[in-house]
């Protein structure tokens, strides 16, 4: 099995040396990661500029480093060390969780969306219920994966799906896993308002205030509970319900 691995925490990153490692004991592994952290990149893609690659030395498999994003560095990894493709992507694991609408900005998530889209099966990782100030303990996820690589690895699935995988970060004995619907991450006071030495205002934006509001049923409240949460994705953003009303009502109109 061919093997290739990616993520937006950077080649350095000890997630994806995890991912690696695990990856190694069952195929091929080529390493083709961001040289630098480009987390909450999305599906963005570098078109503007060249993509530099860089072979380096690396613990597990062969590894390149590259300028770009993970969508760059799946495509990178089908041009340069797989040109006749590969079996399977996988990315991560982020420093980070990845669950509900949050998987929109994600460039973990991006990195399995680009596999998938490329044709192959496809699963991102990210450790989700992480306390601040704690270490991020990714040899959960790690060991996780070892223990139920088979099937997760091989599930039914079109070739529109790729996976998303939160694991949590607390763990005592074997880590239970729920397939679940993402939730939905609202939050408040997104943007946070500073001044500079100057006066001037700037804005910042990311980890603030989350409402965690009650989902049953979903990845919060899977993570919530201390099991893995695995999410099928779909390329197809269509909102097929609601399709069929639209074409009721206009066809009422008609
Ligand atoms: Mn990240």
């Amino acid at each position: 099995m061919r093997i290739l691995v990616t993520n937006d925490d950077g080649i350095f990153a000890p997630g994806l040396l995890t991912l690696a490692t695990v990856a190694a004991e069952f195929g091929e592994v080529v390493v083709v990661a961001p040289d630098r952290e480009r987390s909450c990149c999305g599906h963005a893609m570098t078109m503007r500029e060249p993509l530099r690659v860089t072979e380096v030395d690396y613990p597990v498999g062969r590894a390149f480093a590259v300028n770009g994003l993970p969508v760059d560095c799946v495509n990178v990894g089908l041009t340069v060390p797989y040109p006749d493709g590969c079996d399977l992507v996988l990315s991560g694991v982020n420093n980070g969780p990845n669950l509900g609408y949050d998987t929109t900005y994600s460039g973990t998530v991006a990195g399995a969306m680009e596999g998938a889209i490329n044709g192959i099966r496809s699963i991102a990782f990210s450790m989700a219920g992480l306390r601040h100030g704690e270490p991020i303990r990714y040899e959960i996820s790690g060991n996780w994966l070892r223990e139920h690589w088979s099937w997760l690895t091989t599930l039914p699935i079109t070739n529109e799906t790729f996976i998303n995988v939160n694991v949590p970060n607390e763990a005592t004995g074997p880590v239970g896993f729920r397939l679940v619907p993402m939730g939905q991450r609202v939050y408040e006071e997104r943007v946070e308002v500073r001044e500079d030495p100057w006066g001037r205002p700037y804005y910042w934006q990311g980890g603030v205030y989350v409402l965690d509001r009650k989902q049953p049923g979903t990845d919060f409240e899977a993570i919530g509970d201390g099991f893995v949460s695995i999410t099928p994705m779909t390329l197809d953003w269509t909102d097929h319900r609601v399709l069929a009303k639209l074409a009721e009502r206009v066809n009422s109109l008609t």
